[in-house]
């Protein structure tokens, strides 16, 4: 799970908060969740900050492997907001679909990962496109579901695009690979011909969340396909 911080200079943000540590035993070995360090721990050591100095939580949608760092079981078992000082933002169709999900993604929506945060004033419910900050926006792209949210960032003429569970995978980017767990595959389709042809032309950097070995990927075209290469490749740089 590849979760993304982006420091503005006013704003701390965090683009998905991961599957968190609120998993009992079975979950964990059912998951294989085998996690070195948590998100906390990962922001201290790489970016310097707490969770505290968290300003913006963004989740593009609610499943648990995407918004279970929201929160966190204290000692006693209560659960809390894992980010005491920030704001929350979530788009409202997909906070209401989490609420009253269907039964095949029912599993997928855990209540403790979103209701601590609205009963503590921290959730704020979005329009299906919206703006987080300058350069910083949201857009809806059914598929996965019909309320997930895709992010983009832009600066200088770059842009930064998180796919979410659009394309998980660089494998997802081949046009007819898409997850079982999606609602709607044939509108994940569709998304998915409008946006990596785009992404392929402008050169965006592409973020897959779920990508084991290439988080961050720009694609190619080769014999009509489109492949993703790691970022670093494309920029002629050694892995380190
Ligand atoms: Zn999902």
């Amino acid at each position: 799970m590849n979760c993304v911080f982006i420091e503005t200079g006013s704003q701390r943000i965090l683009v998905e908060t991961g599957i968190g540590r609120k998993f009992p035993d079975k979950q964990a070995r059912m998951y294989g969740i085998t996690r070195e360090r948590a998100l906390t721990d990962s922001l201290r050591a790489i970016a310097g900050v707490g969770p505290e100095d968290i300003t913006i939580v963004i989740n593009t949608h609610l499943h648990f492997d995407h918004a279970g760092g929201n929160t966190e079981l204290t000692t006693d078992g209560k659960v809390v907001p894992s980010f005491p000082n920030a704001r929350y933002l979530v788009s409202r169709a997909e906070f209401e679909h989490g609420e009253r999900p269907t039964e095949r993604d029912r599993a997928s929506y855990l209540p403790d990962n979103w209701r601590p945060v609205k009963e503590n004033g921290q959730l704020e419910l979005k329009e299906s496109d919206y703006e987080v900050v300058p350069g910083l926006s949201m857009e809806t792209h059914p598929g996965h579901n019909r309320t997930m949210q895709c992010w983009r960032l832009e600066q200088n003429g770059q842009t930064i695009f998180g796919f979410a569970d659009l394309v998980p995978m660089r494998a997802h980017v081949s046009f007819p690979w898409i997850m079982g767990y999606d609602l709607y595959p044939v509108e994940t389709l569709t998304a998915k011909k409008v946006l990596l042809p785009k992404a392929a032309q402008e050169g965006w950097l592409c973020l897959f969340y779920h990508d084991p070995d290439v988080p961050l990927g720009r694609l190619v075209e080769e014999d009509g396909k489109l492949r993703a290469i790691d970022y670093r490749q494309s920029l002629g740089v050694s892995e380190q």
